[in-house]
């Protein structure tokens, strides 16, 4: 199962992706979370990233294909993947297709997980991270049991320093000039199921789950 999760930030690709990369056993490359790690330790990669994420702009196309060609060759991955934030421009989505082509791999299906703007700003502007574990949560919808406090493993929450309302526009800008054409593409090679992303986390999950034929 070779998937890639698409959609503008705050469309639920990471949370759904996590949930199910356990469930089938398989890693979930998270572009965002590698460059935050990176930041975290900080390796002068992570904080030359660093630049780039606080605008709201994209990481340069080479950087985040070495990224994952390295990520991409690693044994884990040879049983399957699900890829979230990752293609974000045409250049990468051609990248990918020729690091998978390499070793004799395609992808089985891209999954788009569709949400209204408005939705995404309320969203992203009240989302909150776990530094322990990464999971997410959202301050009116999905708020955690005890303020501040991760329910899964305890962990601190915090807000990601992109997800100010400021920085949120930009990215939505960067997604639809550079990532949104990226629909087109997948579309074009048979590749393309969309996923209504609005509503109950399970009922998404469960659309993401027949979305990828499982
Ligand atoms: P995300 O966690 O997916 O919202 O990504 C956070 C930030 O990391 C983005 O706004 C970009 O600055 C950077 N980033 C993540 N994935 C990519 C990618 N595939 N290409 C370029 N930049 C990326």
């Amino acid at each position: 199962m070779r998937l890639v999760f698409l959609g503008p930030p705050g469309a639920g690709k990471g949370t759904q992706a996590r949930e199910l990369a356990r469930e089938w056993g398989v890693p979930h490359l998270a572009t965002g979370d590698m460059l935050r790690e990176a930041a975290a330790a900080g390796s002068r990669f992570g904080i030359e990233a660093t630049r780039y994420m606080d605008q709201g702009a994209l990481v340069p196309d080479d950087v985040i294909v070495g990224l994952m060609h390295e990520r991409l060759a690693q044994p884990d991955a040879a049983k399957g993947f699900i890829v979230d934030g990752f293609p974000r421009t045409i250049a990468q989505a051609e990248a990918l297709a020729a690091l998978l082509e390499d070793t004799g791999q395609a992808l089985d299906r891209v999954i788009f997980f569709d949400v209204r703007e408005g939705e995404l700003l309320r969203r992203l502007t009240g989302r909150r991270v776990c530094r322990g574990c990464q999971a997410v949560y959202q301050l009116v919808l999905a708020p955690p049991m005890r303020p501040g406090v991760c329910d899964k493993c305890g962990g601190e929450l915090y807000r990601r320093e992109d997800d100010s309302e400021t920085t949120v526009r930009s990215r939505l800008e960067v997604y639809a000039r550079q990532t949104s054409p990226l629909l087109d593409y997948y579309r074009r090679r048979g590749l393309l199921a969309t996923v209504a992303g609005e509503g109950p986390i399970d009922a998404i999950r469960q659309a993401t789950r027949q979305a990828a034929g499982g």
